[in-house]
């Protein structure tokens, strides 16, 4: 397979660096705002930021029922921090009444927003990460962490006793942003979920 197409939502959050990751990884990576763009990709990234603003932005521009129906459809998604809340199938503390973060569904999982937020804004730190031969340096920015996991749900990596990376066969989530630090280990297991390589 040549370069896949991997799309970044682009609607808000910190899209730069994903392309960038994703293109050192051997993607060709392009933002994603619109319906066609959308459609016209073979995966997704959805960035951090804001998964309430990410939410509302979404319906704005009516990609919300077309990004749960291509995550239905199994496209390849993979979600950091907002992101990662995005793919759940449930949230928690999801946001005020209203403008409330909505899940698309993409991985079988329990995630309470903003839980590591609660106790300390930010942190860092070195978490072991399943398939990787050394640990992976995790910057964590109010984010989430996972509560439940479905059968089919692989934990992939831990903090603190906290779930914080898990892939459900081409769906893959971290609540840490690895497109911040210049390891591009994980950017590259997507771009591998994606053409078949893993
Ligand atoms: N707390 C943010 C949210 O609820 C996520 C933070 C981040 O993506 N760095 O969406």
């Amino acid at each position: 397979m040549s370069a896949p197409h991997i799309g970044v939502l682009a609607l808000q959050g910190d899209t730069r660096e994903h392309l960038a990751a994703l293109r050192e990884a051997g993607a060709d990576a392009i933002t994603v705002r619109r319906r066609g763009e959308l459609d016209a990709v073979d995966a997704l990234v959805i960035p951090g930021g804001e998964s309430t603003t990410m939410t509302h932005l979404l319906r704005e521009f009516e990609l919300l029922d077309p990004l749960r129906a291509r995550i239905a459809d199994g496209m390849p998604a993979y979600g950091s921090c907002a992101g990662m809340i995005l793919l759940a199938s449930e949230i928690l503390d999801a946001g005020v009444v209203g403008r409330e973060a909505a899940p698309l569904k993409g991985i079988d999982m329990t995630v309470r927003r903003n839980a590591f937020g609660r106790q300390v804004d930010s942190f860092e730190g070195d978490i072991e990460f399943e398939g990787l031969d050394s640990a992976v340096h995790a910057v964590f920015i109010r984010a989430p962490w996972v509560e439940r996991v479905g059968p089919d749900v692989r934990v992939l990596g831990r903090a603190a006793d906290h779930i914080v990376a898990v892939r459900q066969g081409q769906m893959l989530a971290t609540a840490f942003h690895p497109e911040m630090t210049g390891d591009r280990r994980i950017h590259r297991l997507f771009v591998d979920i994606v053409t078949g390589r893993a």
